[in-house]
């Protein structure tokens, strides 16, 4: 037995599947799940002491790679001076005046603990500042575990096959309408019916949560406008593709501003962080300043934002987009390369650091429909393939991959040619 599957046993003993957050437990792909010791860079060890090449990197966070020296060093000299105070500190104020200088339309931002409370919360303050209670969201994207946002939901809700979670009152769930990502006309249409009840749409600007899937042009353009028409609120939610697709996520790539935006993982180098923000006259109606409640004991905890103040340093170096991007494009090209020499069908998105692969004989996949026609069986063992291989992906076909800058060509060639030795084994 490995030390992952007796840790796993003993943790299915008193943690519910052993994991704390689902996708973690392997379930899609079957398995173990490893269990990890410690991280450097681009690697991840586990508790038997094998070394992965880690493409998930927290799930997005550590785009500098793990266990960066001058991040790890920030965070152990603030550790020193207290871990939480629950009142003001200027380290906060040196992260959101960072963001707002960073972000489009960012007058003000308020910190939380996690995407899921970013979201949550801007979801009630788009709701507080209409007064209307609908919101719109795209079939497959995931935004977070609150009750309005788990409708037709991607990510581990997909990957478990509970996209609608039980434990959200319908009641509720009604005032969600949910439409397909990517589709112009669907939009225009539910605006033309009732835009006048709509509080926001939130949106994932690149959907990382069915796989990878950018968005067509004129799609983000159409979400601008309809929200300009009717009054409701844009929410970029840029929880994974902010300091992610480029330094100001996908509203830089893409040259589309939001009324408020969502910010997680990056900005808190690997620490429990989120953020919303947005244009004043929003802004301004959240508590204290407005009637809209929102409030966290540790929200802008010092030790996230030193994290997050340090990452956001380092990730600013000239150049350093640019390298992640060409990681990025020699990774998928060599693993799609060797996909064609095996005669396997594989189709790739990428958008800056952000990548995809698909199991599909579509040359182009573009919407949830695709994504879930793909061959999960065969992504499965080629998962379980690249693992024995070294190469640590997500465990499901429904995430996103991410290359951080500790990544160097020396792994990612290791990586094509893992991934060619799988493959030769798939046909
Ligand atoms: N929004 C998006 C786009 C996400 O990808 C995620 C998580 N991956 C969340 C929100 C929720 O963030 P968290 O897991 O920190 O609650």
């Amino acid at each position: 037995m490995s030390k992952s599957e007796s840790l796993f046993a003993e943790a299915q003993k008193v943690i519910p599947g052993g994991v704390n957050s689902p996708v973690r437990a392997f379930r899609a792909v079957g398995g173990t799940p490893v269990f990890i010791e410690r991280a450097e860079g681009a690697y991840l060890y586990d508790a038997d002491e094998k070394r992965y090449i880690d493409y998930v990197q927290s799930w997005g966070p550590m785009v500098l790679g793990h266990a960066h020296p001058d991040v790890i060093e920030a965070v152990i000299e603030q550790a020193q001076s207290g871990l939480s105070f629950g009142a003001p500190t200027e380290l906060e104020t040196e992260l959101a005046e960072e963001l707002c200088r960073l972000w489009p339309n960012m007058d003000l931002v308020r910190f939380v603990n996690s995407g899921t409370e970013a979201t949550m919360s801007a979801i009630r303050l788009a709701r507080g500042h209409t007064g209307r209670d609908k919101i719109v969201k795209f079939e497959g994207c995931y935004h977070g575990h609150s009750d309005s946002l788990l409708v037709k939901a991607g990510s581990g809700a997909l990957t478990m096959g509970v996209p609608s979670s039980p434990g959200v009152p319908a009641s509720l769930a009604d005032h969600t309408i949910t439409l397909t990502y990517n589709d112009i006309e669907g939009v225009k249409q539910c605006f033309a019916e009732i835009g006048d009840q709509i509080a926001c749409i939130i949106v994932e600007p690149v959907a990382g949560n069915m796989n990878c899937i950018p968005p067509v042009p004129g799609f983000l353009e159409t979400l601008r406008e309809v929200c300009d028409q009717s009054g409701a609120v844009l929410i970029l939610d840029e929880v994974m593709t902010g300091f992610r697709v480029s330094l100001t996520g996908a509203q830089g790539y893409y040259g589309i501003e939001a009324d408020i935006t969502t910010l997680g993982k990056v900005i808190g180098g690997g620490m429990p962080v989120g953020a919303f923000g947005g244009k004043r006259e929003i802004m301004e109606k959240i508590a204290p300043l407005g009637p809209v409640y929102q409030a966290g004991t540790l929200s802008g905890n010092p030790m996230a934002m030193v994290a997050g103040l340090e990452t956001l340093q380092l990730i600013q170096q000239p150049g350093l987009y640019d390298e992640l991007t060409a990681k990025t494009d020699r990774l998928v090209e060599g693993v799609l390369a060797a996909a064609k020499e095996a005669g396997i069908p594989l189709t790739a998105n990428k958008v800056g650091s952000m990548f995809g692969f698909f199991f599909t004989d579509e040359e182009q996949v573009t919407n949830y429909q695709q994504v879930m026609a793909c061959n999960t069986e065969r992504f499965n063992r080629f998962f379980h393939g690249m693992l024995d291989e070294g190469v640590y992906l997500a465990p499901a076909s429904y995430e996103a991959g991410f290359m951080s800058a500790a990544h160097s060509d020396e792994d990612i060639d290791a990586t094509i040619e893992a991934a060619r030795r799988v493959f030769a084994k798939l046909t």
